[in-house]
């Protein structure tokens, strides 16, 4: 495949972002967690529903790295971008759901079909750009892009795991509902996992620098920013005592 028919790919896929995006913030919030609701047809179990649909990105990855280049194992920045990638969906797929405390709930089989749709166009992005398009030389080591980059990676990673374990860590083990979050950022922002998780990728795209990462953020805001607000919405409609000052994801201003 030709850059010109990838770039077209990758553009059409962001097209669909947008439309996501508007749809999500004007419809309804995406309906897992606690927008679980019915007419989203058969469900499967939550836990389960997580692995099924997170666990293939990397294989995804894998895949359509080897499509794009069946000569030569990934090597230097490549290979580490690649193995960052998998660190956050090996936590994603094996730890987050075995820790999560979520009894016997369920998810629609829909939302766990189109993560994996989701996750299947992000393999396909980023593992063809890798196998087939990537250069990088070795003075990338010294360039502020990718040294910003690492470490915005690995700083919005510790902001997402910390806050993703505070939230679950609500609650006792058999215990399945909702508490008002405090502590850390969460007195200042409703969601602080979804902004750790934009913040990584916004350090993985500016790391890799390239086109599929870039698209990846942006559908990582898609579908974050319109859940944030929602969650928002949702603690201020639950709890008459949350805190009228916490904002939604951007300290002191949204
Ligand atoms: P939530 O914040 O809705 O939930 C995270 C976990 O904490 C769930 O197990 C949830 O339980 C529990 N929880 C949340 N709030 C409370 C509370 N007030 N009291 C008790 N328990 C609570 O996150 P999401 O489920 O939306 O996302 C999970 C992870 O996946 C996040 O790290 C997110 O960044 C990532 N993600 C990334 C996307 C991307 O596009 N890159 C898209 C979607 C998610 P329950 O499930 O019962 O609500």
């Amino acid at each position: 495949m030709s850059y010109a028919v990838y770039q077209t790919v990758e553009l059409l896929w962001l097209l669909i972002a947008a439309v996501a995006f508007v749809w999500l913030m004007l419809k309804a919030p995406a309906p897992y967690g606690r927008h679980v609701r019915p007419g989203f047809g058969p469900q499967i179990n939550n836990r389960l529903g997580w692995v099924l649909m997170e666990a293939p990105v990397m294989l995804f990855l894998w895949l359509f790295y080897r499509i794009a280049n069946y000569t030569m194992p990934p090597g230097g920045f490549v290979a580490l971008f690649m193995a960052l990638f998998m660190l956050h969906y090996l936590h994603r797929s094996f730890v987050f759901p075995l820790l999560m405390r979520t009894g016997n709930k369920k998810m629609p089989v829909a939302i766990a079909v189109s993560a994996l749709g989701f996750n299947l166009m992000n393999g396909f992005g980023l593992g063809y750009y890798f196998g087939k398009f990537a250069v990088y030389e070795p003075d990338w080591l010294y360039d502020w892009r990718f040294i910003g980059g690492l470490l915005l990676f690995f700083a919005g990673m510790a902001v997402n795991i910390t806050s993703d374990y505070r939230l679950i860590n609500l609650r006792k083990p058999g215990e399945t509902g909702y508490k008002i979050p405090s502590g850390g950022l969460f007195n200042y922002i409703c969601c602080p996992n979804l902004l750790g998780e934009l913040v990584e990728w916004a350090g993985f795209a500016l790391m890799t620098w390239c086109l599929p990462a870039l698209v990846f953020w942006l559908w990582s805001l898609a579908n974050l920013v319109p859940r944030a607000r929602a969650h928002h919405q949702w603690y201020r409609n639950q709890f008459t005592h949350y805190p009228p000052g916490r904002k939604i994801l951007l300290p002191g201003l949204w």
